[in-house]
């Protein structure tokens, strides 16, 4: 069989590896100058490639696609990614939460392992040739434009990622593809990404960073987040660092006007214990002004807002606050809100939530419902996951899953 993949990104790389290993004959076509763009900047440079979880523990991660990938992770999973880059030569490490980087702490390491799969698999590979198109008649696919030349293939792969760090390479071709032939969107929002707030107060925390604090994020008095203690910090124009970033897949398909983020400054004290804990510095601080109860209690730079929110002055005696107003310090600490205006741009965002309708491909193998020799993988899909390595082990997962739709010939 004469295969294409559109795309030499994560999923890209390893679905032709995958196939050309069954011994077709299988053309990669990149339209940067080089393999795995994406790949080179993730984890830090590091590349995060898989998570070491299994199963359910690794679906926790996963936002949309759940039940849509589950077969994926089961056929191909964290531990069958670390078999392959060992296989290739490039050994991998487990760290903290379970996240796996290569033993080198460089992402070019783990291009390098999927190139040289693909180079002993046999995979061509055509750099600086964006696709074009992929051309269909009434039931099938039956190639692609590419240099605006028409190349014939029995099946047509598309890996062209989201719309995320357009820089990479993924400016949403895919969709395009998709959408010339009848498939539906999705429509794709950043996520994994800074949450802007229409507030000057984060000018004025920016660059503070809190730490053992919670998020949550309600929509019409219901949760629809609540984050694990961690950190959050503030940038001039709202709310980043891992907590934002968590918060921001689960809200990114919200009608915003009707969500408030709140954070808890102090997750690990019920009101009632921060009520009795007020008290106490009350009485150690004297006849100290609320600002110093104030700077006991939170960063120096949220001091003035927090007390211009409950409207008590900073320069008032510390003990002469009222019950009442020693009430509602308890209570923002634990309800400190924001209100999002939107998320941050496609250019700084992690992952694109949203993409090719899962109701239209077959999750078997990746296959259009619509051609039957017409496969999407990776983020192109609408699939995504927390950070951790998950979105790359869901690339790999896809790719592998699909490739297992073409019959071993070499044998
Ligand atoms: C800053 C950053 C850090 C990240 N860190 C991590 C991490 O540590 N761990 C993790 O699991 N995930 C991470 N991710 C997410 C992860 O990189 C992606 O989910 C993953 O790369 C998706 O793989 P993919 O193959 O679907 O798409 P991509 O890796 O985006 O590859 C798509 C490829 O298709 C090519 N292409 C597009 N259109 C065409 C066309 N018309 N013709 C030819 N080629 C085309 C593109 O140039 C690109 O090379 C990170 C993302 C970013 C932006």
């Amino acid at each position: 069989m004469k295969v294409c993949v559109i795309g030499g990104g994560a999923s890209g790389m390893m679905c032709a590896t995958m196939i050309a290993r069954k011994g077709h004959s299988v053309d990669l076509y990149e339209k940067n100058e080089k393999l795995g763009k994406k790949l080179y900047i993730t984890g830090k440079g590091r590349c995060n490639v898989t998570n070491a979880t299994v199963g359910d523990e690794f679906l926790k991660n996963v936002i949309n696609g759940k039940k849509f990938v589950m077969g994926a992770i089961t056929r191909f999973n964290s531990k069958d990614t670390i078999n392959f880059f060992e296989d290739v030569g490039i050994p991998l490490k487990v760290e903290r939460g379970n996240r796996v980087f290569p033993e080198s702490d460089k992402s070019s390491d783990i291009i390098k392992g999927l190139e040289k799969a693909m180079r002993w698999a046999g995979v061509n590979v055509f750099l600086n040739k964006p696709v074009q198109k992929v051309l269909s008649n009434e039931s099938e696919i039956t190639g692609i434009v590419v240099d605006g030349e028409e190349k014939l293939y029995d099946s047509v792969i598309v890996a062209t990622g989201g719309i995320s760090y357009p820089a990479t390479g993924s400016t949403g071709d895919g969709y395009t593809f998709a959408k010339d032939l009848n498939h539906t969107i999705i429509e794709p929002v950043p996520a994994l990404c800074a949450i802007k707030i229409n507030d000057t107060e984060c000018a004025k925390f920016s660059g503070l960073t809190l730490k053992n604090v919670k998020l949550m994020a309600k929509k019409i008095g219901r949760f629809i987040f609540e984050s694990d203690i961690g950190e959050l910090s503030f940038i001039h124009y709202g709310l980043s660092g891992p907590l934002a970033l968590s918060c921001s897949s689960f809200i990114c398909r919200e009608d915003f006007r009707y969500v408030k983020l709140i954070i808890d400054l102090k997750p690990t004290l019920s009101i009632e214990t921060l009520e009795n804990r007020i008290d106490r510095e009350i009485v150690e601080l004297k006849a100290k002004s609320v600002s110093s109860l104030l700077e006991q209690l939170m960063p120096k730079v949220m001091v003035s807002s927090f007390a211009q929110r409950i409207g008590i002055s900073l320069s008032e005696k510390a003990n002469q606050l009222n019950k009442e107003n020693r009430k509602k310090i308890a209570k923002l600490l634990k309800n400190y809100e924001y209100l999002p205006s939107s998320l941050d741009i496609f250019e700084t965002a992690i992952i694109t939530s949203g993409g090719i309708n899962l109701k239209e491909i077959n999750p078997k193998y990746m296959k259009s419902k619509l051609y039957n020799n017409l496969y999407f993988i990776g983020e192109v899909l609408d699939i995504d996951a927390l950070t951790g390595g998950y979105n790359i082990q869901l690339a790999f997962s896809t790719a592998v899953t699909c490739a297992s739709d073409f019959k071993d010939i070499k044998n």
